[in-house]
């Protein structure tokens, strides 16, 4: 099911893309929790980490390295979060697997 970040992925919807490529898009967050709060993902529709199939395997290096590259852009490579969540209970609100990259500021500690 296509989802915000599916509108997002085909302009459909409106975003602050910072990174683009053949496989993956990485946008600000719209309501950010850090002064850099940027989401990575694969422009492949993937529901979450749970379902990541192994030929998916490939798309997690390269928004690891996407992830790395926005760090040291935004000048946060010394000290960031890089998480996912998965299922609702999990605080996922948006059914398309993203990778949130936060940092920027002291942050606070988890869950
Ligand atoms: P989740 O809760 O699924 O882990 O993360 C979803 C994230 O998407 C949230 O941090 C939320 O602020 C962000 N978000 C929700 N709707 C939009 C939108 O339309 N555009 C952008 N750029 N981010 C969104």
């Amino acid at each position: 099911m296509t989802t915000i970040f599916g509108k997002i992925i085909k302009r459909e919807l409106p975003a602050d893309i910072v990174y683009e490529d053949d496989h993956i898009i990485a946008i600000k967050d719209i309501a950010p929790l850090a002064p850099v709060h940027i989401l990575i993902m694969p422009k492949k529709e993937i529901k979450n980490i749970q379902s990541v199939k192994p030929e998916d395997l490939p798309l997690l290096q390269e928004i690891f390295a996407v992830a790395q590259k926005l760090a040291e852009e935004h000048d946060v490579e010394e000290s960031y979060r890089l998480l996912t969540n998965n299922g609702t209970e999990a605080g996922q609100t948006i059914f398309h697997l993203h990778f949130h990259l936060i940092g920027g500021e002291r942050l606070g500690p988890m869950a």
